[in-house]
């Protein structure tokens, strides 16, 4: 294999353990949406369910039909449907769907009639995010409507949540605004006649700083794949996470050029001295991001090195400064730290984005590799 991305399912079950401990009171949804932040959406499902979590949460219909074509068991939720959802195919899964609008309350109580069913939904408030969810001001009809659709057997509310805007800033002032909103929502709900079983709001960082968030379930997704989402507060490791995925590849070349070679398009980075040059065979196709260029880094025979010139679609070149290891020796453009190479999160800085972009954009040319697999 010329590169994998290793998935370490052990530390995606501690990490799951160590945020329930932080949420002892509440339920715990694993968000594996657009394939497990990257790390593989089924492996990394039955891993949480393994590890105590009880519902799994999705972006799309899509996502949670694939959950359960792969036959994965718990509740699923997904959050983000278009008209002309698959609504059929999700009340026949087994599927909760996320209800923000009366367009949407009405085809799914369509969907729920012609099968002769009733449908699992929640129904979401806009506290602030201004993304999906409905309107304080569009709330009252719609949890009135809702809750007729139930006396009518058509659905059955399950859930009322919302998601914050600025969760991973702790103390800024949208976040108790935004709470307030929800607790708002919750009594009129309540007021409609509606009886959910959970009522949710924590994404990562509510789940690690904001224990008057947790509510009766936490939705916690990038931090249980080992990555702080709030990194200007502490690491990983300061929250008890340990990161679940390790880049790396093997040198594709090993060489020695003289001073004043040019490396990769554009000539961007000229060795300043006679050196050696090692390819990895990892590109911009494969989600190393092209903002990468002279800045990534990455452990090279034991020393942090910086990407050399532009990053192509394959593969990317790191000056070694006259070290000379063997092709096929590794190069880990970031893990866990155990062996001394960049984090994630080293990444994200290098690139002026934000660690959850890097681990999510890891193309499917890069195989997984996992381990920790149980039975
Ligand atoms: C992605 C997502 C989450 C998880 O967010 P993290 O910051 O990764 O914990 C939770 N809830 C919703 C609605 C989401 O879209």
């Amino acid at each position: 294999m010329h590169a994998r991305a290793l998935i370490d399912l052990d530390a995606l079950r501690s990490n799951v353990a160590a945020l329930r401990a932080k949420a002892p009171g509440a339920a715990f949804m694993a968000v594996v949406k657009a394939d497990a932040y990257g790390h593989g959406m089924i492996p990394c499902a039955r891993a949480a369910l393994e590890a105590g979590a009880t519902w799994l949460g999705v972006a799309t219909p899509e996502e949670a039909l694939a959950l359960r074509a792969a036959g994965v068991g718990g509740r699923v939720l997904c959050w983000l449907l278009t008209p002309g959802a698959p609504w059929a195919a999700c009340i026949a899964a087994d599927v909760e769907v996320t209800l923000s609008s009366m367009w949407a309350l009405r085809e799914v109580s369509a969907a729920a009639k012609a099968a002769g069913r009733t449908a699992a939904v929640q129904l979401k408030i806009d506290a602030g995010l201004g993304r999906n969810g409905a309107q304080p001001a569009d709330w009252p009809e719609l949890t009135a409507a809702a809750r007729e659709a139930e006396r009518a057997g058509l659905i059955r509310v399950t859930g009322v949540w919302a998601h914050f805007s600025c969760a991973d800033e702790p103390g800024h002032p949208s976040i108790a605004r935004e709470l307030d909103v929800f607790r708002t929502a919750l009594a009129q709900a309540a007021e409609a006649g509606l009886d959910p079983e959970v009522r949710h709001i924590a994404n990562s960082p509510g789940t690690l700083t904001l224990p008057s968030a947790h509510f009766d379930l936490v939705r916690p997704g990038v931090a249980m794949y080992g990555i702080s989402p709030v990194p200007q507060v502490g690491g990983p490791a300061d929250f008890g996470l340990r990161p679940v995925m390790t880049l790396s590849a093997r040198l594709a070349s090993v060489k020695r050029v003289p001073a004043g070679h040019g490396v990769s398009y554009g000539h961007q980075y000229v060795t300043p001295a006679e050196t050696t040059l090692a390819l990895v065979p990892l590109g911009y196709a494969d989600g190393v991001p092209r903002h990468a260029s002279s800045a990534g880094p990455v452990l090279v025979a034991g020393k942090w090195r910086t990407v050399a010139g532009r990053v192509a679609m394959d593969q990317f070149v790191v000056d070694l400064d006259g070290d000379l290891p063997s092709p096929g020796d590794e190069a880990i453009l970031f893990g866990p730290g155990d062996r001394g190479e960049p984090s994630a999160e080293d990444w994200a800085r290098a690139c002026g984005t934000i660690a959850y972009e890097i681990i999510t954009r890891i193309g499917p040319r890069v195989p997984r590799l996992y381990v920790g697999t149980r039975s």
